[in-house]
């Protein structure tokens, strides 16, 4: 699921800290479980790697049962059912009520297309808290063809209704980028239509399929200025109505953003065949050694795993973020981003005014969103996606 580094953190019930927490002050708030690679959409933006999990390599529901308990030892508040689609688990159910009954709060980020009334309140019955929806437009043609599945806008609009019906928390989660910046007021128009308490505007992140797709999705620095005025306006008007989280995007930003809340630091995500990562597209760094929650225990990884540790912390920062006041605000922002773009994982995320690539990566983000946007290269697909239509642009 996209923009993973952006889900919101509920201020959900405050569980007992374990005793592990107490003893670890580096403990992650949220725990991201991807419980699937496989989705019925293709986002040409999807956050997953190029190199999808199969369903053979996933995980059974007693291993991820375990990497609950093991989580909440660890501290871990929050609970992020994502993937792909977590709802093509057929033991989402159990999932969810083992998450419940050990106090951890639940949010199920979803691309609302298959979820059905009744399984959407069998899971709330089951103690599902939050509800996630990703939408592509407002626009039913271009979201579906965003999506590349007819008619998943409207079977998200329904979601949305079933979620607020269910009495769960609901956030619509919508990706921008130039084909769908320009319906902006639309997208915050149907958040507040739909009851949602919180929408993300999750400027796409260029990783995985993004990267793949950079000059298809780029937007113009005059269309991201025209977004973030109506950010503003709609922040004033909406207050104590929508919640509107928006921040500007890297090929654009001044700063970076403190990616994951800093490596190892605020979120652990564990991959549908039991890969621990610091963050989802921290297997493009290549040297990382991801461990295994079916070969180690998950505190253990989080501590000590190697890929953890690499860029824990400042101490394996380079100039200039070693001598940067910002060093502990921002924790030298993207390293897969640092990596992709500079080309080593250890420099300053180029969306820093002070690395020396910096203005390479503007006149890049410049030059490939004044061409002609080519065609989708959308997500592959495990197996066949139906219904799928037809690209148009
Ligand atoms: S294809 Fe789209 S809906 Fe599916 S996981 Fe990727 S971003 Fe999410
Ligand atoms: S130099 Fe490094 S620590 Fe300082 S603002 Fe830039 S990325 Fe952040």
């Amino acid at each position: 699921m996209s923009d993973a580094a952006r889900m919101p953190l509920p201020s959900g019930p405050s569980a007992v800290p374990s005793a592990a927490r107490a003893q670890c002050q580096r403990a992650p708030l949220g725990l991201l479980a991807e419980l699937t690679h496989r989705c019925p959409l293709q986002c040409p933006y999807c956050s997953n790697p190029l190199a999808l999990e199969g369903a053979g390599a996933e995980l059974d529901t007693a291993t991820w049962q375990q990497v609950l308990r093991q989580a909440l030892d660890l501290g871990v508040l929050q609970l992020h059912l994502s993937g792909g689609e977590p709802t093509l688990r057929r033991d989402l159910e159990e999932i969810v009520a083992t998450a419940s009954k050990l106090g951890l709060y639940t949010n199920l980020i979803t691309a609302g297309v298959l979820l059905t009334g009744q399984r959407l309140e069998d899971l709330a019955a089951r103690g599902l808290d939050h509800v996630q929806i990703s939408i592509q437009d407002v626009e039913p043609a271009n979201a579906d063809r965003i999506a590349h599945y007819e008619g998943a806008h409207v079977k998200k609009r329904q979601l949305a209704h079933w979620v607020r019906e269910a009495g769960l928390a609901l956030t619509i989660n919508a990706p921008v980028h130039r084909q769908n910046l320009d319906r902006l007021p639309g997208i915050i128009d149907f958040a507040v239509e739909v009851g949602a308490g919180r929408l993300e505007v999750a400027h796409v992140q260029y990783y995985g399929w993004a990267l793949r797709n950079r000059k298809a999705l780029m937007p113009t620095r005059s269309q991201v200025k025209r977004s973030m005025d109506v950010v503003e306006g709609a922040r004033e008007r909406l207050k104590g109505i929508l919640v509107i989280d928006c921040v500007v995007p890297d090929y654009y930003a001044t700063w970076p953003k403190p990616c994951m809340g800093g490596w190892g630091r605020g979120i652990v995500n564990v991959t549908p065949s039991g890969k621990v990562l610091p963050c989802h597209a921290a297997e493009t760094i290549p040297g990382l050694v991801f461990d295994n929650v079916r070969d180690r225990p998950l505190a253990e990884i989080w501590l000590n795993g190697q890929a953890f540790e690499k860029f824990r912390g400042t101490d394996w920062m380079q100039e200039p973020c070693r001598s940067c006041e910002r060093r502990e605000i921002d924790w030298g922002g993207c390293r897969c981003q640092a990596f992709a773009l500079a080309g080593d994982a250890a420099a300053a995320d180029p969306a820093c005014v002070k690395s020396r690539h910096h203005a390479e990566m503007v006149a890049l983000a410049e030059r490939e969103a004044d061409q002609p946007a080519p065609a989708f290269a959308y997500r592959r697909p495990l197996k066949p996606a139906k219904p799928a239509v037809a690209e148009t642009s």
